[in-house]
């Protein structure tokens, strides 16, 4: 039977629970309540891993076959789903619905990618050696906790439980505070298509994520952390004990820069670095955050990026037509102001936007009372600024001009961050040396959107560890055993 995911957002141990509190979930557009998720603690939790345990052994034993079925059960019912799915994220997070919908559709590709990686998840045989082989086996880790972030809701959610699930391990979810509808709504029909065993797949909401994973983090029976969010929260995790060590994969936070080289094809690279900065309102771990134009271009460029940026429709996720939503909430909006005031007084000029965006006097919907920001575009930029350094993680894009590639890519690589980066251009040798010399985990070429099941993702630096995705997503939920065989 369908659960209200707006009451009942805690699976644990095959029951969905309503805990002793619950806490409201916002339309980040509107600020009206569009639901309800329940409050776990510790306690609860703990239960959740004690399920988990004692569902392992089993879960373990099935083959990656069955497991490989149960998952694209799931990638099915997932697209059957999708309007709903849609639906559900936009209202709490804010991101036009076409978008919502092409996230959801890749949430289901990622499933599907990660049934078909456990059942190719094997070990070798090494040379006969001193009277018998040796074996490599892959075994999972055991039960892991899945902590996700509210940007991409459903895709970071689904990509860790698919990965975890292939592998034999059971998993906790535990959704950002902002978005428990569509990660429980996410949970509810992977667990229930893949007629999943208790304790297989299980979902903590909370408002206390630092107690609630706290009290699983000090727990040594939890073998696996997979976390997206921020790098501050990241490396809190890692700090998080000093008497054992676990498994943790970290996706954090990103600084990407854009490189526009002299023989681009210019209103591709308009379209393209316009989607890659403005898609979910420029809160995404890979927006592009530095544009760099080479100066030979940069007149013909800027108009053609200028009218891409003025297409875009500001509005409520759910309107027809809408392209950018708002942000998640006004501390973002804050950051965003501060970058682009800190810009302004160290020299950039605003080519575009600037400032909050208020709807239309008269407009068709009343009550846009969220945290809305025009989209951006401040030219002059220099590295100086603090948006130079600093994730905006908001719709706003500043503009540098560079003369050789040398210089290009030194300055593209000088940040913190390394999760992705993009080069625009044509000539195959240039492309081929900016790609091999960019230090982020993902180079983008002459593409807008670099995230498909097949390539890993993640990044390097202060952007994070292990990959997800690829053939090497399984890995971070798999330990490598050496078998020295004398037979
Ligand atoms: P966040 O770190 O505040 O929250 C992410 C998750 O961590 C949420 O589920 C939250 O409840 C939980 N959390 C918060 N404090 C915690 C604590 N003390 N202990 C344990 N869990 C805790 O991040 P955010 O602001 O919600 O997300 C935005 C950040 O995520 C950005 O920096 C963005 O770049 C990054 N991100 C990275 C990727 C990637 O794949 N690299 C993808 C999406 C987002």
């Amino acid at each position: 039977m369908p659960v209200d995911p707006s009451t009942a957002t805690l699976l644990i141990d095959g029951d969905w629970r309503t805990g002793a509190a619950t806490f409201e979930v916002l339309d980040p557009a509107t600020l009206e309540v569009v639901g309800h998720a329940a409050d776990a603690g510790p306690e609860e939790a703990l239960t959740a891993l004690d399920a988990a345990c004692a569902a392992f052994p089993a879960w373990r034993a099935t083959s990656a076959e069955e497991r490989a079925t149960a998952l694209r059960a799931g990638a099915a019912a997932i697209r059957a789903a999708a309007g709903t799915l849609a639906a559900i994220m936009t209202a709490e997070n804010g991101k036009p619905l076409h978008e919502a919908r092409g996230e959801v559709m890749g949430s289901a590709r990622m499933l599907d990618w990660a049934a078909e990686e456990g059942r190719r998840a094997g070990g070798r045989v090494t040379p006969q050696a001193a009277g018998g082989p040796g074996l490599v086996l892959r075994a999972p880790v055991g039960p892991a906790l899945a902590i996700t972030p509210w940007n991409f809701p459903a895709s970071m959610l689904v990509r860790k439980v698919g990965l975890a699930l292939a592998a034999g391990c059971p998993v906790i979810v535990k959704p950002a505070e902002q978005t428990p509808l569509i990660g429980t709504e996410l949970v509810r029909i992977i667990a229930e298509a893949g007629g999943l065993p208790a304790g297989v797949l299980q979902s903590i909401t909370t408002t206390r994520p630092a107690e609630v994973v706290g009290a699983l983090l000090a727990d040594t029976r939890l073998r696996k952390v997979s976390f997206t969010g921020s790098t501050e929260v990241g490396l809190s995790l890692i700090r998080s004990t000093d008497t054992h060590l676990r498994r943790t994969s970290l996706e954090l936070g990103g600084h990407s820069p854009a490189i526009v080289l002299e023989d681009a094809d210019l209103p591709a690279a308009a379209a393209a670095v316009s989607a890659a900065k403005f898609a979910n309102a420029g809160q995404s771990c890979i927006a592009v955050n530095r544009l760099f134009v080479h100066r030979t271009v940069y007149e013909e460029f800027l108009p053609l990026l200028l009218e891409r940026v003025a297409a875009l429709r500001v509005g409520h996720g759910a309107d027809e037509g809408t392209t950018l939503g708002p942000l998640i909430d006004f501390a973002g909006l804050d950051k965003v102001e501060r970058h682009v005031a800190d810009a302004v007084k160290r020299g950039a000029a605003v080519a575009a936007g600037g400032r909050r965006w208020s709807p239309p006097e008269g407009g068709a919907r009343a009550g846009l009372g969220g945290a809305f920001y025009e989209p951006t575009v401040l030219t002059g930029a220099d590295d100086t600024m603090l948006i130079s350094s600093e994730e905006t993680f908001g719709p706003v894009l500043p503009v540098y001009v560079f003369d050789d590639e040398d210089e290009a890519i030194e300055r593209a690589n000088t940040t913190d961050y390394g999760l992705a980066a993009y080069v625009f251009g044509s000539a195959l040798a240039r492309l081929w040396r900016a790609a091999d010399r960019l230090d982020f985990g993902i180079v983008a070429v002459n593409d807008p959107a670099p995230v498909r099941p097949e390539l890993p993702f993640g990044g390097m630096k202060n952007s994070g560890q292990e990959r997800e995705g690829g053939s090497e997503g399984i890995d971070a939920y798999l330990e490598t055993k050496s078998i020295s065989m004398k037979l």
